[in-house]
């Protein structure tokens, strides 16, 4: 049966199962999620044949929770593991593009079993790469123009064949980016936003909308990770907390720190950008984050929305609903599941 692979972070798969079948719905398409919590991944199982039409109407981009979105092509169980390349090249060389592949990406669940797979998947990739290039189904150099492969390795005999578009869905391996934490951080966060900015903004938006010596809010600032990944990128920072900062966030020169709530301080004039990583409950942030973008206090906002234990898809739209409606004009919204997110989902917000 066609349909679509989606990775996650284990734990949301009912979520993101609940986002797609909404997202399907919205979009006329028929179909049904099949997930398992903990594994990872979910499939949306379509009832008709056009999984095309389906990867058209629900993309990487507008989901939540999925860290990749992709068309599935085939499942294979009971692989014979002494050769595995033989039946899956078999398989491949039925469902081949016309071009053939442009890449191949070799992934598995970021789930506890799934990630011991990750020696398995760095070999079987060498071997099948090697073997799908050698029968022309594979292209001797990535092309990112050509649709990409994805083989989801989901046990030693079981795996998933699916294909992406490069021009709609990340390269990165499992949809985590590979970041790496810099010596001088204050902290682990410094991650998050840095992660946020890669996921949630495509390069060209990052160079228009972020620039040196634009301004910026930090609430809950401390101690100092987003503040100072702001001011690498050269922008003033106002970091609003009342704990202490990092050294290495302050020896920046770029960064303001004022000890205020920031759940009532407000800039003397308008900003460029206001990020907001307290640790509250989300629909209050989400309230204070519409109060922002209503007034004109900042134009783009990047936000942590904390997700309560249950109803976490409910909460979700809760909170994207209140943005919708009480920011005051048209805005564009996105929000994601990050690699580093755990109990939460990063949005954008940007007035038009
Ligand atoms: N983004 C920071 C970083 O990269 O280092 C980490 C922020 S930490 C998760 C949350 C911070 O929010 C804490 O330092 C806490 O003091 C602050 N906070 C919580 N409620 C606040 C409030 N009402 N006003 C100001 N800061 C608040």
């Amino acid at each position: 049966r066609p349909g679509l692979l989606a990775w996650c972070r284990p734990g949301f798969e009912g979520e993101m199962a609940a986002e797609l079948g909404e997202r399907a719905t919205a979009a006329g398409v028929a179909g049904y999620a099949r997930a398992q919590r903990g594994d990872g991944y979910a499939l949306f199982l379509l009832h008709e044949d056009d999984d095309g039409a389906a990867a058209r109407a629900l993309t990487w981009r507008q989901m939540i929770f999925a860290r990749q979105l992709l068309r599935l092509r085939a499942e294979l169980r009971g692989l014979d593991t002494t050769d595995r390349v033989t039946p899956v090249v078999e398989t491949l060389s039925r469902i081949a593009p016309r071009s053939g592949w442009g890449d191949l990406l070799v992934e598995h669940p970021d789930s506890d079993s799934g990630r011991q797979l990750a020696g398995l998947a760095r070999a079987f990739g060498n071997a099948l790469r090697a073997a799908l290039r050698k029968q022309g189904l594979l292209s001797p150099q990535p092309v990112s123009t050509r649709a990409r492969l994805h083989v989801g390795l989901l046990a030693g005999d079981h795996l998933l064949l699916a294909q992406g578009d490069p021009a709609h869905c990340p390269d990165w391996p499992g949809g985590v980016p590979r970041l790496r934490m810099l010596r001088d951080a204050p902290s682990r966060s410094a991650l998050k936003l840095e992660e946020a900015l890669m996921v949630l903004l495509t390069t060209g938006e990052r160079e228009r909308w972020m620039q040196p010596g634009m301004r910026a809010a930090d609430l809950g600032a401390a101690p100092g990770g987003w503040s100072w990944v702001l001011a690498r990128e050269h922008l003033r920072v106002s970091a609003v907390d009342n704990g202490p900062m990092a050294e290495s966030a302050m020896a920046t020169g770029l960064i303001d720190h004022l000890r205020a709530d920031g759940f009532t301080w407000q800039p003397p004039k308008p900003l460029d950008w206001m990020v907001c990583d307290m640790v509250e409950q989300p629909i209050r942030v989400a309230a204070r984050m519409a109060t922002w973008l209503r007034e004109g206090w900042c134009r783009q906002a990047i936000f942590n929305l904390k997700l309560p234990m249950k109803k976490r898809w409910e909460e979700t739209r809760r909170c994207l609903d209140l943005l919708e409606n009480e920011s005051g004009g048209p805005l564009e919204l996105r929000a994601k599941q990050l690699y580093h997110d755990r109990e939460e989902i990063t949005v954008f917000a940007r007035r038009s």
